[in-house]
């Protein structure tokens, strides 16, 4: 059965939406992509997020439905938010999705947000086997396998997620948001100092590098602290991964989320990966972080499965739930 969703994204700092084709078969085809996103110096204040969101919601969709060269009429279904997420944003995209699906009388599926950012990766790429997933963004940083038809969580960040932590570093030395791609141009021209290194098993932490890093910049240049920054972090997520490919005796990783834009990252995976005879599948830069394309990707796939799906009379029961788990 063919299929075209118009999938809408607004967890925290983007609206997006995108529209997607199902050729009934295996193949999913992007449409189009458009994303607003929210951006302040001080980090996300969800409700001046969610303002932007309400602002901008109506010609974000009214683009991507034109880029798509589509009409509402040509849509099969809308796919949203979930969660997790910052409620404020999330009823932004829950309520704009439900108005759509009542108004054209469509189905309306839930989507969980971290599902979708893994979907969309292994299906823009060449990953066809089981794999581990290493999904590292602003909000989480998380290394995941599919067991038994749902994901579960192997290994996980403590405390605060490794984009998340970047971006707080960037703040304090008024690099801008997102932080990442600033850390990482920076980091070209640093040397290593001494970081604080933190696996514990599978689960990792990051809040205590990044305060020792905004300390440390008081006796060390930007550059180098930004190198050993990098070099910690995603050191950490590598050894979690290479642990858990050993435990579950697979040989795919699949780098999701915004930081899988981070060369390094992929570097490090791709050295660990060859070492172990297994290989890594990244994320194509554009759909790496939050999108509304990877909302519509995963709002397929749970239509299909009849996952979260409702009609006109029980749309109702639609919802958003901010501290949703993947495993849930
Ligand atoms: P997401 O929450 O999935 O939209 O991803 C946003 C996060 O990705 C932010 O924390 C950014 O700082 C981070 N990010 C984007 N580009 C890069 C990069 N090149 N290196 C590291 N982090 C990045
Ligand atoms: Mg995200």
């Amino acid at each position: 059965m063919q299929i075209k969703c118009l999938g809408i994204e607004s967890t925290a700092h983007t609206f997006g939406a995108g529209v997607v084709s199902f050729n009934g078969e295996d193949k999913f085809e992007i449409l189009s992509s458009q994303k607003a996103c929210y951006f302040e110096k001080e980090g996300i204040r969800p409700t001046l997020a969610a303002q932007h969101h309400t602002q901008k919601a109506p010609e974000t969709i009214k683009v991507a439905l034109k880029e798509a060269d589509m009409k509402m009429t040509d849509i099969d279904i809308i796919a949203y938010s979930i969660g997790p997420g910052m409620t404020p944003c999330l009823i932004v995209g829950s309520t704009a999705a439900k108005i759509l699906a009542l108004k054209h009388k469509k189905p309306l599926v839930a989507v969980n947000h971290c599902v979708a950012h893994i979907d969309i990766a292994k299906e823009m790429t060449e990953c066809k086997e089981a794999f581990v997933a290493v999904f590292v963004s602003g909000g989480n940083s998380q290394i995941l396998s599919k067991t038994e038809g749902r994901y579960r969580i192997f290994g996980e960040t403590q405390d605060i997620a490794v984009g998340n932590a970047i971006d707080k570093f960037a703040r304090s030395v008024d690099l801008g948001f997102p932080g990442g791609p600033v850390v990482e141009k920076l980091a070209k021209d640093g040397k290593y100092i001494g970081l604080p290194y933190s696996v514990k098993g599978c689960d990792f932490s990051f809040a205590g590098i990044e305060t020792q890093a905004e300390r440390t910049l008081k006796t060390n240049r930007i550059e180098d602290v930004c190198y050993s920054m990098q070099e910690v972090m995603f050191s950490a997520i590598c050894e979690s991964a290479e642990r858990v490919l050993g435990h579950l005796k697979l040989k795919t990783l699949v780098l999701c989320g915004g930081v899988a834009r981070n060369k390094t990252l992929q570097e490090k995976l791709k050295i660990m990966t060859s070492e172990r005879d297994a290989k890594v599948f990244c994320v194509p830069g554009e759909y790496a972080g939050d999108n509304g394309a990877m909302i519509a990707i995963t709002g397929i796939k749970n239509y299909l499965k009849k996952i979260n799906c409702f009609d006109k009379k029980d749309i109702r029961k639609t919802a958003v739930i901010p501290k949703i788990r993947i495993d849930q």
